[in-house]
């Protein structure tokens, strides 16, 4: 019933047009997101390109441009995302919560105070192991770059656009050579393999039909979100990943980590689980695969 109650809270259909406006402003957003291109030096880039560059460049000068193009997005989102803020709210509240973050807080089971309370508790505890790690990181960069030690880090410094992995600090970590000359196929049929070695059940025909796993060939007009995921599409054995695999350590790790949802999704697909519960305990629940 809760479960029923969450989805429901998505799109309460006791205001139809708060709910149609939703759906209109979050199709906007996502053809906004998935459309953009980006652009460095008045040139055509990808996201890929983005990630590379980031990943390698020792020219600061370079980083910051590339840093700062992976950037424009946000101006071409704000609008509509402000739009969208309203509405989202505006659904929650339909359902009773106070806000939409109450309500996204509430598929983990908790309270918005529950999951600050909890997050501030884990910043508390990691605040000193984070510190030495920043000034590790800090110097390790500053020598990297040939530049003085900086107060904060630069965040065109750090080799991921959101900051949200640290690569290429250790060299001896730097796998990328083993992916040399390889193709994509060969990347994500590893990553089943290491399912299938774990004595998983192999993913369905249809997830290598339908998916979607290759970077849009340059020639192509067709767009696409750039950012990976992987679907549970019916319910069912329809199973569907979107990625842009290209050879290299990157995109090794991601589509192990896509394949793991798919894997989920499997184990999920059973005649004793009602559909409503075939999803994660929690949103979070798959993301530490
Ligand atoms: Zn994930």
């Amino acid at each position: 019933m809760k479960q029923l109650l969450l989805n429901a809270a998505e799109g309460p259909m006791t205001n139809p047009d708060l709910v149609a406006k939703r759906v209109a402003a979050e199709t906007k957003q996502a053809s906004l997101m998935n459309g953009f291109e980006f652009k460095l030096n008045g040139q055509k880039t990808t996201a890929n390109q983005i990630d590379d560059k980031l990943e390698k460049s020792t020219d600061l000068a370079e980083r910051k441009a590339v840093w700062e193009t992976s950037k424009e997005i946000g101006p071409a989102l704000k609008e509509n995302l402000v739009k969208l803020r309203g509405l989202r709210n505006g659904v929650a509240k339909e359902m009773k919560y106070p806000d939409y973050f109450a309500l996204e807080v509430a598929a983990y089971g908790m309270t918005t105070d529950e999951m600050l309370k909890m997050l501030e508790d884990w910043m508390a505890t990691l605040r000193p192991l984070y510190l030495q790690l920043h000034t590790w990181a800090k110097y390790k960069l500053a020598e990297k770059f040939h530049q003085p030690v900086p107060k904060k880090i630069p965040a065109h410094w750090i080799g991921n656009r959101w900051a949200q992995e640290w690569p290429g600090l250790v060299e001896a970590a730097n796998i990328d050579k083993y992916f040399e000359g390889r193709k994509p196929e060969w990347i994500v049929r590893t990553a089943e393999q290491f399912y299938t070695g774990l004595g998983f059940p192999s993913l369905p025909d249809s997830f290598w039909q339908k998916s979607d796993l290759y970077p849009v060939p340059p020639n192509e007009k067709r767009k696409k979100n750039t950012h990976a995921s992987c679907w549970h599409v019916d319910l069912e054995h329809d199973i569907r990943s979107l990625q842009s695999i290209e050879p290299n350590a990157r995109w090794f790790f991601t589509a192990h980590h896509e394949l793991g949802h798919g894997h989920y999704f499997m184990a999920y697909t059973r005649p004793e689980v009602p559909y409503l519960l075939r999803i994660g305990a929690a949103p979070g629940f798959h993301e530490g695969v």
